[in-house]
């Protein structure tokens, strides 16, 4: 199957999950698609002017960011749409997502806001067209926040298609800790994000969405990506795609640095709360996020052939 097309619209593919679900590798794996270009996480973008781009320059004066940043910073606008909401942004955004029928109705929670988003998009797709690579069509924002993907989708400029990462929530909890979070409460965010963002994708987006389980990517990337491809019309090299991020500088500036902007080796499994949570933590994690690992984490193989034929 295949997302449909609007050739009208500026064609955005936005990464949705929660932190820590393996976001920074999967965006420059498909950045390296013939028609894509990965823009990385353009939430952050109205804060980042003295932030380091990958590409080694500060956003403020990099090739392709510096130039917006001082127009949608300084400019009329009321920048780009943020990352963080408050919590009562989050409860309207919850009830809407309960009440309205479709994104139309959802668009009414913006009125009277002037977010730059579509813009941005628009210029910056052009710029990547004329100097950096010609055939994209494509841009990847790798944002991950849900009630920025809630905005977007209300715009009627933008032709949005969106990949739900997951990760298995075991590894989410552990890659916090290590950071010195508190493994507890993100347990049950990991949970109420995921619903919250399965049942949007169902109810708003049910043709232009794909769940995209990171553990699965990692254990076959060959067979995950030749499935992306298929859905989103990317154009992934399904099998060079290390040699192809690489080798190429990217214009990222958020996300995990660590991956990033360092040599990829190899796409693999971390698996390390095995080794490092008590056996008993391992246990009662496992038995709590059963049902959610197994539907969004561990479907068959079989049905992700389904979907790849
Ligand atoms: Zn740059």
């Amino acid at each position: 199957m295949k997302v449909e097309q609007n050739e009208s619209k500026v064609k955005v593919l936005y990464i949705v999950g929660t932190g820590h679900s393996g976001s920074t590798l999967l965006n420059l794996i498909l950045g390296s698609s013939k028609n894509a270009y990965s823009l990385g996480e353009v939430a952050h973008f109205s804060q980042s002017g003295l932030q380091q781009c990958n590409c080694s320059e500060i956003i403020s004066t990099c090739d392709l960011w510096g130039e917006y940043f001082s127009k949608f910073s300084l400019g009329d606008t009321e920048g780009i749409y943020p990352l963080k909401s408050s919590f009562k942004e989050y409860l309207k955004f919850m009830f809407a997502c309960l009440l309205k029928r479709n994104r139309v109705g959802l668009a009414s929670l913006f009125s009277g806001k002037n977010y730059a988003d579509s813009v941005l998009y628009n210029e910056l797709l052009s710029k990547v067209k004329g100097s950096i690579r010609p055939g994209v069509e494509i841009l990847i924002d790798s944002s991950k926040g849900f009630n920025r993907l809630f905005y977007l989708s209300t715009l009627p400029g933008i032709d949005l298609s969106v990949i739900h990462l997951v990760r298995d929530g075991r590894s989410v909890i552990h890659s916090y800790e290590k950071r010195g979070y508190s493994g507890f409460t993100r347990i049950f965010k990991w949970l109420l994000i995921n619903l919250q963002i399965d049942f949007f994708c169902k109810k708003f987006m049910k043709s232009k969405s794909l769940r995209l389980s990171y553990d699965q990517f990692c254990m076959d990337p060959s067979l995950a990506l030749a499935q992306i491809n298929s859905f989103f019309g990317l154009k992934v090299d399904t099998v060079k795609y290390l040699d192809d991020v690489n080798s190429s500088v990217n214009h990222n500036f958020a996300g995990n640095h660590h991956v990033s902007r360092k040599k990829i080796e190899s796409v693999r499994c971390d698996l390390s709360w095995k080794k490092n949570f008590s056996w008993l933590k391992a246990t009662m994690l496992s038995v709590l996020l059963y049902v959610p690992n197994k539907i969004w984490v561990y479907p068959s193989k079989k049905k992700l052939k389904e979907v790849k034929e």
